[in-house]
């Protein structure tokens, strides 16, 4: 992952930044109430709870001193103010995805009793974690608890550059034990894979193993590095667009694996430009590899603080203060990710709808986040603005019976609407006018076959 940024809280930003938060202020509050949409429009989809700094790796580019990594700091948010914290998101969206990181997670000792209090809420729960604690017991005990999956970071097929990388020799094998451990006590697992100009090559060969392990999703995450020169470190954009392309003819390579770009959301663009009705271009949400800050994404810091996304450190507040559901209903710094003023080519771009570029770049770089994204290649055109239609429902008169509706809503939401469309899409066409839980089964197997589909189905 790229490098960790230190979280200024709105209010002492814009003291020392008048101009900025003047800026934001006036564009959150003008633009608002006028466009049509309400609060009701932007529900947290994504909620990533980073809730410790302890770590028990070395990796090279961590800002965070070895006692903190031991002992997590002093502000870290307690027990009772997670559950508090899960309570108030719940009241938001239960139905979101709570991913739960670090640091690493698995490290704080009242970890499982979180992830066990989200999941008794309803919440899907999956980890991001380095991967190396997960044995045999911890898998068994995540499954009981509920934990839909596990996010392992591998920076490498290589052991020794990703122990490089990581500082801790042993790391890659620890980690790919821990993904083994996953897959005998059936519990998913995801490969993370972090783009850098060290390890982009890889990806091909990343892409299979991880496919051939059993993985059900590959995200590629794209790194937010902290400015150019010599802090840079993030692969040029000539090298994105590769690895974006590449990305997107993956995902027809391997069918029954989600492969994913995180934090590159031209990703979005050029899927259109490959093909304006592939399943990338109409995914949304989670699915969907666009930017979901401020808008259905936030992050959680340990000590509290709310922000859009893990590399945007601008906070919306602390909950230790104020609720998250008032923060992430009232807050401006999250209006201006939802009703956004974008500047430079992104504010021209036909595509700047469903992409939109990453906010976080321009803000690490120069501290406007409305700014172009420049780690995009394209020149937009000056066309009609791109929408795709992926929110209308398809009006339809096929009915679902009450034990094929339970089984949909098992389903995590942002896989859920694409199923929904699937089988009532299959229904219409061959004239049946009730979804069963045995029509539900046929096309699973069909789909599927003997293998597990990505989540539960
Ligand atoms: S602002 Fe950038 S880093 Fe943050 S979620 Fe969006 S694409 Fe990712
Ligand atoms: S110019 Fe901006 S909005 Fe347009 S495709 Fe590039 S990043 Fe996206």
């Amino acid at each position: 992952m790229g490098k960790s940024l230190p979280v200024f809280n709105f209010d002492q930003l814009g003291q020392k930044l008048g101009l900025l938060k003047s800026q934001v202020t006036s564009f959150s509050t003008a633009s608002a109430p006028n466009d049509g949409r309400t609060v009701d429009d932007f529900k947290p989809y994504l909620v990533a709870l980073n809730l410790t700094k302890r770590c028990n790796l070395k990796c090279e580019h961590c800002y965070l001193d070895a006692t903190t990594k031991a002992g997590g700091g002093s502000d870290e948010l307690s027990t009772e103010e997670c559950f508090r914290l899960i309570d108030q998101i719940a009241e938001v969206n239960k139905g979101c995805l709570l991913v739960i990181t670090g640091g690493e997670p698995l490290v704080r000792p009242d970890i499982l009793d979180i992830a066990r209090h989200a999941v008794s809420l309803g919440f899907m729960v999956v980890f991001g974690t380095n991967g190396m604690l997960i044995n045999d017991k911890l898998a068994k005990e995540l499954v009981e608890i509920g934990v839909m999956g596990m996010g392992i970071s591998i920076d490498s097929l290589d052991p020794q550059t990703h122990n490089a990388f990581r500082g801790v020799p042993g790391a890659w094998e620890a980690a790919v034990a821990g993904i083994e451990a996953c897959k005998r006590n059936g519990l998913q697992f995801q490969v993370h894979f972090s783009a850098q100009p060290m390890n982009y090559k890889e990806l091909p060969d990343v892409i299979d193993w991880a496919h051939e392990l059993g993985a059900r999703v590959l995200n590629v995450f794209f790194m937010v590095c902290t400015g150019r020169g010599e802090e840079l470190t993030d692969i040029s954009p000539e090298q994105y667009e590769e690895v974006l392309s590449f990305l997107i003819d993956s995902q027809d390579k391997y069918q029954d694996m989600l492969v994913r770009a995180r934090c590159a959301p031209h990703f979005k663009r050029l899927a259109y430009e490959k093909d304006p009705n592939s399943p990338i271009t109409k995914a949304q949400g989670y699915m969907g590899g666009g930017c979901l800050a401020g808008t259905n994404y936030a992050r959680v810091t340990p000590n509290g603080d709310l922000t859009p996304c893990p590399y945007m450190p601008l906070s919306a507040g602390n909950i230790r203060d104020t609720s998250f559901v008032d923060l992430w209903e009232k807050s401006e710094v999250f209006d201006s990710f939802r009703y956004p003023h974008l500047k430079g080519k992104c504010g021209d771009c036909e595509y700047s709808e469903i992409c939109g570029g990453c906010r976080a770049r321009p803000y690490v770089d120069h501290g406007d986040h409305m700014d172009e994204d420049e780690w995009c290649l394209y020149t937009p055109k000056g066309g009609e603005k791109i929408q795709v239609a992926f929110n209308t429902q398809e009006e339809t008169s096929i009915e679902w019976d009450s034990a094929a509706e339970t089984r949909l809503n098992r389903i995590p939401y942002f896989l859920r609407a694409m199923v929904k469309k699937g089988v009532e899409r299959h229904a219409s066409e061959n004239n049946i006018p009730i979804i069963t839980i045995e029509l539900m089964e046929e096309l699973r197997q069909k789909r599927f076959g003997n293998e597990k589909p990505v989540f539960k189905f």
